[in-house]
């Protein structure tokens, strides 16, 4: 194996809390480094790049870690999340480090921001979690990038947006129906994630809110929150 760095945060064994996947255990690799700038990020401390070898892991390293922590293998799914894993100085050390872990049996999941899909590394990995940005994270996803997806990765992928208002339901359902109208087939799952933002209580109203709009509205999502919030709380890290 060829020796190489990559930016990573931390590698940790945790049950998958959000999405289509929640409940399932898995190890997660957070890569670090992320210019995206959702204004309701819960990772900050990933943002940082470093260019300095000294503050990163080996492939070696990290493929040792992810073995160990997985049982040898017995978690079989591995999640790539960040940071931002797709950002251009992330996709060489993600690549390198998704054929490896492919050449161990592993099945990943890579988590994308929905600001660039990366065909070299999509086709690689198992699952993709793309993300649909809202008007409340201040960041737009480009819906063509959606019918992408819908393209290339039929059956291989999910959306998900965090609805903090009913402004971002009202986005969230109006590019549904008209991506619903320009693609002729419309599979993939798109997760309404009700945002639980760090240092706040628990937020049961937003949650009935988001609930309620769903199904009043063509019930067209599935609304699925964050587990490992209410479990360990809004603030905890790699839980
Ligand atoms: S893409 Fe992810 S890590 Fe980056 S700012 Fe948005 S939520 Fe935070």
């Amino acid at each position: 194996m060829s020796e190489r760095y990559l930016s990573i945060n931390s590698i940790y064994k945790a049950t998958e809390g959000e999405g289509i996947n929640i409940g399932r255990p898995q190890v997660f690799v957070r890569f670090q480094g992320c210019f995206v700038g959702c204004v309701n990020c819960d990772s900050k401390d990933t943002w940082a790049f470093s260019d300095s070898d000294q503050d990163k892991w080996t492939l070696t390293k990290a493929i040792d870690e992810i073995w160990s922590l997985s049982g040898e293998g017995s978690l079989t799914w591995i999640s790539i999340t960040g940071g931002d894993p797709l950002h251009p100085k992330n996709v060489p050390g993600v690549e390198a480090l998704t054929k490896e872990l492919k050449k161990k049996g592993f099945l990943i999941n890579i988590e994308a921001a929905g600001t660039r899909v990366v065909p070299s590394l999509f086709d690689l990995v198992d699952y993709i979690s793309f993300d649909f940005k809202t008007p409340s994270t201040n960041v737009r996803t480009d819906v063509a990038l959606i019918q992408k997806m819908e393209q290339l990765y039929k059956g291989k992928f999910q959306i998900k947006s965090v609805v903090e208002s009913k402004t971002d339901f009202e986005f969230c359902q109006k590019n549904y129906l008209d991506l619903k109208r320009q693609l002729d087939r419309f599979a993939f799952p798109w997760v309404l994630t009700p945002s639980y933002n760090v240092n706040e209580s628990f937020p049961e109203k937003r949650f009935q809110d988001v609930l309620s709009w769903n199904e009043s509205n063509g019930a067209h999502f599935r609304v699925i929150g964050q587990q490992h919030k209410w479990v360990f709380g809004s603030s905890a890290k790699n839980v």
